[in-house]
């Protein structure tokens, strides 16, 4: 059991400040009084907030971290991502992504969704470290039948071998312009026989759409619609280039939508996702970071400002996109993509918090919490994470311990840098 006292709560009634219990990995109660407790955090001076969910990453790409910017896309991808991607093994995605979770952890996140090769070393990175997730098994088949057989088998064996890990699964077929539609389909009838999720890059470039269209005649979303690819199971990355008839049958279907804006303004994407209308339609909107390589960190407070900040400069409408809005599409939109009854301080709900230091001078004074938070703060004043009520970030450092931090970068320096040679 742990209690955590007298911090300023964020609840959806606002913010009260009280004691709040943890039992087992759920908030048992907000406000009463408690007598007993194994751990007593002291919360004064501090808020209680939901963690947040990073919808959308490739965690072990903090390999690559500010190795190759300021490039056109297909340059980057051609000349630098993809050879260092080929010589990569699982020893170096699992380090990779043990420096990504405690990149997230350390910033108030608790849960990401990830598409990378090698799933059973991320879902065993995940494990260790404390954070939630859902791992996919990412696949790409270039439009040959053969190799479709051959990465689906793999992509199934993958899902299976990490059945043992506590993570959720996904299916990641990578996009449009690298599966064939029968892989899209294949894919989407795995997801429903192993009751998973689908993980998938959607509409990111107006090049996409439009090969897209002179191909098969047809709007992506449309056609993936006709062949029963769209559900609740599937959370689709990017989502910028659609029409307004796609975007209500993504409403419509239940589908997620992770946006991410740093990504996309960075790879000039050409356009800012149409949140408005998305919002009107009744999508269910979240928000990821993308990887480190084109980032280049895993911060939600950043993806938070620059979420909302791109809505507003790009359709020149500062009301477009509130704080609580952004807050919302960081938290509980996410768990409910997922499926997890988290996302919110409430009884019942899973304990997967974050204690903000707000003795900070850049979130003084305390005006509004959320503004403070999604405009103005950033990772420094993360105190204290729990995920699924165990606390993994404590005093700022990832298990309390520095020398655990200190252990991975150095891990990861040896393996970026063999890489790169
Ligand atoms: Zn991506």
């Amino acid at each position: 059991m742990i209690l955590i006292k007298n911090a300023k709560v964020l609840t959806p009634k606002g913010v009260v400040e009280e004691n709040v219990q943890i039992e087992e990995n759920r908030i048992s109660s907000i406000g009463k009084s408690v007598d007993k407790s194994d751990v007593v955090i002291n919360g004064k001076g501090k808020a209680l907030i939901p963690g947040f969910f990073n919808t959308h990453t490739h965690a072990a790409m903090t390999l690559f971290r500010s190795y190759a910017d300021d490039m056109i896309l297909q340059e980057w991808l051609e000349k630098k991502i993809w050879p260092l991607e080929a010589k990569l093994d699982d020893k170096a995605v699992y380090w990779g992504t043990k420096l990504a979770c405690v990149e997230m952890l350390k910033s108030g996140t608790v849960f990401f969704n990830d598409m990378y090769f090698f799933p059973p070393a991320v879902a065993k990175a995940a494990e260790e470290c404390g954070i939630r997730a859902c791992v996919s098994a990412a696949f790409f088949d270039f439009f040959n039948p053969d190799l479709l057989e051959e990465n689906l088998k793999n992509a199934v064996k993958n899902l299976k071998e990490i059945e043992k890990y506590d993570v959720l699964r996904a299916i990641g077929p990578h996009a449009v312009y690298t599966v064939s539609l029968d892989g899209l389909k294949r894919a989407a009838e795995i997801a429903e026989e192993m009751n998973i999720f689908i993980h998938f890059h959607l509409a990111e470039t107006e090049k996409e759409v439009l090969d897209f269209k002179k191909q098969h005649g047809n709007l992506i979303v449309r056609t993936l619609d006709e062949m029963g690819f769209l559900s609740k199971r599937l959370i689709a990355a990017h989502s910028v280039w659609l029409e307004d008839a796609e975007i209500e049958l993504l409403a419509k279907r239940g589908v997620s939508v992770a946006h991410c804006p740093v990504s996309n303004m960075k790879l000039c994407v050409g356009k800012a996702i149409r949140y408005g209308e998305m919002k009107n339609a009744g999508v269910n909107f979240t928000i990821g970071t993308d990887g480190a390589a084109s980032n280049n960190n895993l911060d939600m407070f950043e993806e938070m400002k620059f979420a909302a900040l791109l809505q507003k400069f790009y359709y020149s409408d500062p009301t477009l996109m509130k704080a609580e809005e952004v807050f919302e599409a960081a938290t509980i939109n996410a768990a409910r993509a997922f499926n997890l009854k988290s996302g919110v301080v409430k009884e019942g709900y899973l304990a997967d918090l974050v204690l903000i230091n707000l003795k900070k001078p850049y979130i003084q004074p305390e005006h509004d919490l959320v503004a403070n938070l999604v405009y103005a703060a950033s990772s420094g004043c993360v105190d204290t994470v729990i995920v699924d009520g165990k606390v993994v970030v404590e005093s700022g450092y990832f298990m309390g311990d520095e020398g655990k931090e200190i252990e991975i970068m150095e891990e990861v320096a040896k393996i970026a840098s063999k890489l790169t040679s």
